[in-house]
């Protein structure tokens, strides 16, 4: 592959996938974006880190710094937001991270994450959100949340179908819904944006399937379809339905469904077997709260995964801590669930441990699972000895605040303490 502004190290492999599994050379290349806003504090934050992490597990890191956002048009020229370069060294090099990118609202051009994760089709978006010891949060008992979220990363309403309103193609739109499709009384007089919302079969059992081979693999108990399927039938009632039918078609006893459980087996699973139930989304908001420690695994369309994932991460301290990565067929991008937060752009301030968290994620799909779990102690025992950045110092009692920079350097002081 021959890139235009970017280099690749010299030092360092690239990771190879077969179709099957990965192969992960001890320092293999990895792309990484830095981002928008307080992408420039959080990602070196989270370099440092993983670095320190793989090279007391015996590993190295060769990083390959690419551009997108604000820093690609500098480099590439107006207009140019997410270069060719960008997206052929995550091609290449399988596993990547980056840091959060701005989109503008109403106006401007489509979020560049939206077009990476279609690009790269990572087709699923995996939030792990679990309590650190000593992280404030505003429940009571925050210990009980420990979900992960596998939210839909490619279709729903963030397809990006959609007509502006006073355009002639929403006119086209408008009269086509009404005249040819029958719904004459349904939308109000005068202007109108109108959006698609396509759900499809495929995109559905793929994300499912992921799921529920992510709770056999870590032998969790469950598995939630979470949809709004009683007003939208035709789209999320149909990811109820394309969900259950992966669950009884693709894997024998190993599966069961809420409703075989009552019917068949008076409420008995069988031991080991993963249950895959569904609930409807708004509830589903309010049990994540009620009824926290009943729910392990979620399946969600695009949207519910997007707000229902930051829900949970309220619950557990909120956006500095809470990480996330896409995965498509032999690919990650890690990044963390926040966004650019630009009014602290380059401050040194927020904290880094979602961008170093989503980094963990990372190096346990490369299968440096020593390496992932010493960045979960290490930033635990930082956050436990009060050593914090603003956000969690403004919530605890006593306690030293810190920049960006000085807790990484805590963290990977930590590391080399535990390793
Ligand atoms: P945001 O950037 O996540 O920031 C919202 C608030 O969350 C911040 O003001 C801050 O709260 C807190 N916060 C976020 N990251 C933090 C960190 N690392 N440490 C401590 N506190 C943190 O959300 P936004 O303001 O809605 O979005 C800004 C831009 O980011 C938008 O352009 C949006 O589209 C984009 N965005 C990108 C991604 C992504 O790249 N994946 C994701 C979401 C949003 P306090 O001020 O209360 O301390």
């Amino acid at each position: 592959m021959s890139y235009d502004k970017v280099e690749v190290p010299e030092e360092g492999e690239a990771i190879e996938f077969d179709g099957e599994s990965l192969s992960v050379p001890d320092n293999p290349i990895i792309p990484i974006i830095y981002g928008d806003g307080i992408g420039v504090d959080v990602a070196p934050a989270a370099q440092n880190v993983l670095e320190a992490a793989a090279n007391a597990t015996g590993h190295d890191i060769s990083w390959m710094r690419v551009y997108a956002g604000e820093r690609a048009q500098e480099e590439y020229g107006e207009g140019t937001h997410l270069p060719d370069d960008t997206v052929s060294a995550f091609e290449e090099f399988h596993v990547g991270i980056k840091g959060p990118l701005t989109t503008p609202v109403g106006a401007g051009f489509r979020s560049l994450n939206v077009a990476l994760r279609k690009e790269l089709d990572l087709y699923a978006n995996v939030r792990p959100t679990y309590h650190l010891d000593g992280v404030p949060s505003p429940v009571k008992n925050p210990e009980q949340m420990d979900m992960v979220s596998f939210r839909e990363n490619t279709e729903d309403v963030y397809a990006g179908i959609e007509w502006e309103a006073g355009t002639d193609e929403v006119q086209e739109v408008r009269e086509f819904v009404e005249q040819e499709m029958g719904f004459d009384e349904t939308i109000h007089d005068g202007p109108v944006g109108i959006g698609i919302k396509p759900i499809t079969e495929f995109g559905t059992k793929r994300l499912v399937r992921r799921a529920i081979d992510y709770a056999i693999e870590h032998d969790r108990d469950s598995v939630t379809l979470v949809h709004k399927g009683n007003i939208m039938k035709f789209t999320e009632g149909a990811f109820r339905d394309w969900g259950y039918e992966v669950a009884r078609e693709e894997y024998g006893e190993n599966v069961i469904t809420e409703d075989t459980l009552w019917e068949e087996r008076d409420g008995e699973a069988p031991e080991d077997a993963v249950v895959v139930n569904d609930r409807i989304a708004d509830n589903m908001l309010q049990q994540i709260l009620t009824r926290t420690d009943e729910y392990d695994i979620l399946a969600l369309p695009n949207l519910n995964g997007d707000y229902l994932s930051d829900a949970c991460g309220a619950q557990i301290g909120g956006l500095g801590i809470a990480p996330g990565a896409n995965f498509g067929e032999g690919r990650c991008l890690a990044e963390p669930v926040h966004g650019s937060a630009p009014k602290y752009a380059g401050q040194d301030k927020v904290n880094p441990s979602a961008m170093i968290l989503s980094g963990r994620l990372m190096l346990e799909y490369l299968g440096w699972d020593e390496a992932a779990d010493l960045v979960r102690d290490a930033v635990e025992e930082t956050i436990s000895s009060k050593q914090v950045t603003y956000d969690i110092h403004r919530q605890i009692e006593g306690g030293e605040k810190v920049a960006t920079s000085e807790f990484a350097e805590a963290i990977v002081e930590n590391i080399e303490q535990l390793a």
